[in-house]
């Protein structure tokens, strides 16, 4: 039975069931251009470009993609921090009937090449930076062309702007970027194209939009399936959601990344569809963020604990004039308390707690903004979304306060796993999506996460999935055992720590394997710390308890 008890909480302003736009994702950039055509979309670094800027762009993407033979169904990878080329090659993509593969522009080589080929990508838009890793997996790989695109296609080059993902070595490195059959210039594209493209018949429900990927429960990276109708769903709950919000006035802070579908939703999607202003940042920087906030004037700002928690931590944050701020949502890790109460205080704005899943388009619970809000929980439902927790022992329906994993069903669940049945079997039953999140729901039907079933380790707002860390160490010649953990961090939430048992007559140093780590893995993932043991806490059948190693660190923390 499917309990609906928290719909006796909602607002009457927000609908429990609503009516989905049945229409391609892009149909939104569409409406927007023709709706407030000189209202600024995009804010990035002092440059703006308006909606009928950025649709005309796209256009001229969609068109030059199809010149080259793109197909409907085909991958396109956008590997971009986030800037305007995010934008429009993400729209441009869709338009022309591709389905858009999100990479992270942190991958190193390895993870490139197998999302790659996991994928299927035909075609890559890629900063000029991280081409030489575009090119060298580009052979083993089905890419058939790669777009080139830099900052100064859209900025003079920003002397101080540093971006995460490259070394202190790349920072003045100039790209010379050589146009081929293969290799093609944003600039060229942008001057030369034609706005003319062919649209292509898109069934909302089926067709695909986007493959996501996540380690999901597993732990093991795939692609999350996710249509048309997912997407624009999810984007048109939020707006319910945040139903105060004027159409065509907003302006969001753009410093989630749009290759994680979490920004991608709450912030380019749905400012693409609500007609309001994006300000992009590339990179999270407290002081940038700061300056950013008393300049642009947003009035949303999703973002994750670690976001919040390193402005509030900024020095000078009193300078600084942060008032305009309405709303945040606050995902991808627990939102401490004090942490809430502290950012609404020097904002004057509501900060809540969210929750979702890749799977899940992302959002499948919050907290209202306005409204009755629960500190602690993750909120209700919402609309349309039905939740659950299955009991750990018989999966039947758990009792309320009872722990049990969270199960959710809706219009923005996943159509499953690409190319991967088996894993989709394990995690969609009767279309409800098991999330691999321990958690309880009260009496109020308000969720509360208690922790992860998977793996998974969430340090400073990203996902981390030990065993591809493990895997990595394993290479290394002279390791008998390794296992990754997440152990608690006061800033990061966790922090990526590794065990490693080595072979007898081995000495290898912490900085070997960590340099050897850190070509491997973008930096994110790379442990923070090593520990060298004689031996791993094992269960009965040989499985190493990963779980007695974090006890043991907690107590170690709690005694100190
Ligand atoms: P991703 O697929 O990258 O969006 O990661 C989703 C995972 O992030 C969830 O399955 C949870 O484990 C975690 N997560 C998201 N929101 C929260 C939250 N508010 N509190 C605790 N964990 C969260």
């Amino acid at each position: 039975m499917e309990k609906k008890v928290w719909h006796s909480h909602y607002p009457e302003e927000i609908a429990t069931s609503m009516s989905y736009d049945e229409q391609p994702l892009h149909a939104f950039l569409e409406k927007s251009a023709e709706k407030y055509a000189e209202k600024k979309a995009i804010h990035f670094m002092g440059k703006e470009l308006t909606f009928a800027e950025v649709f005309s762009q796209s256009k001229k993407m969609a068109s030059y993609m199809q010149s080259l033979g793109l197909q409907k169904g085909d991958r396109v990878a956008i590997m971009l921090p986030n800037c305007p080329q995010a934008v429009i090659s993400y729209y441009g993509a869709l338009m022309a009937g591709a389905i858009v593969v999100q990479t992270n522009p942190l991958y190193k080589e390895r993870e490139l090449e197998y999302q790659l080929n996991d994928s299927g990508a035909t075609f890559i838009v890629c900063l000029d930076i991280l081409l030489p890793r575009v090119t060298s997996v580009r052979g083993n790989t089905l890419l058939k062309h790669t777009i080139v695109t830099g900052i100064k296609d859209y900025l003079p080059f920003p002397k101080n702007l540093i971006y995460p993902f490259i070394q202190k070595k790349e920072y003045n490195m100039v790209v010379k970027v050589e146009p081929s059959e293969e290799t093609h210039v944003w600039q060229s594209i942008m001057d030369q194209s034609s706005e003319t493209y062919q649209k292509v018949d898109v069934n909302p429900k089926e067709d695909l939009a986007l493959l996501q990927y996540t380690g999901g429960t597993t732990g093991h990276p795939k692609g999350v399936m996710l249509t048309h109708y997912n997407l624009v769903s999810n984007v048109q709950m939020c707006d319910a959601w945040l139903y105060k919000t004027k159409a065509g006035q907003e302006t969001v802070l753009g410093v989630l990344p749009f290759f994680h579908v979490y920004g991608m939703t709450t912030v380019m999607n749905i400012s693409i569809m609500a007609g309001s202003k994006m300000v992009l940042l590339p990179k999270f920087n407290p002081e940038d963020v700061l300056k950013t906030i008393q300049k642009q004037k947003p009035t949303l700002f999703p973002g994750a604990p670690t976001i919040y928690v390193g402005i509030l931590n900024h020095p000078n944050l009193n300078k600084y004039d942060l008032s305009s701020i309405e709303a945040c949502i606050s995902g991808s890790a627990p939102l401490p308390i004090e942490v809430q109460e502290q950012f609404e205080k020097i904002t004057g704005g509501n900060l809540v707690e969210g929750y979702g899943l890749t799977e899940s388009s992302p959002v499948t619970h919050s907290n209202f903004v306005w409204s009755k809000r629960v500190n602690g929980s993750v909120g209700v439902p919402w609309p349309d979304t039905d939740s659950k927790i299955f009991n750990m022992e018989n999966s039947e329906e758990a009792t309320i306060g009872e722990v049990g994993e969270i199960a959710v069903k809706g219009p923005q669940i996943m159509k499953g796993y690409w190319n991967n049945q088996e894993e989709t079997d394990n995690v969609l039953k009767d279309g409800w999506l098991l999330t691999g999140d321990l958690g309880y729901m009260d009496e109020d039907g308000y969720f509360y996460i208690v922790d992860r079933k998977k793996d998974m380790i969430i340090a400073g707002g990203y996902n981390i999935y030990p065993r591809e860390v493990e895997e990595v160490i394993y290479e290394y010649e002279g390791i008998q055992e390794a296992v990754v953990a997440g152990i608690p961090d006061p800033y990061r939430g966790e922090t990526v720590k590794a065990y490693v048992v080595l072979k007898e007559g081995y000495d290898i140093t912490e900085d070997e394997l960590n340099e050897y780590c850190r070509k491997q893995l973008a930096a994110y993932k790379v442990p923070k710390i090593y520990e060298f043991r004689d031996e791993l806490p094992k269960t009965a059948v040989g499985k190493i308890l990963r779980r007695k190693l974090v006890d043991e660190e907690k107590e170690k923390q709690l005694q100190s």
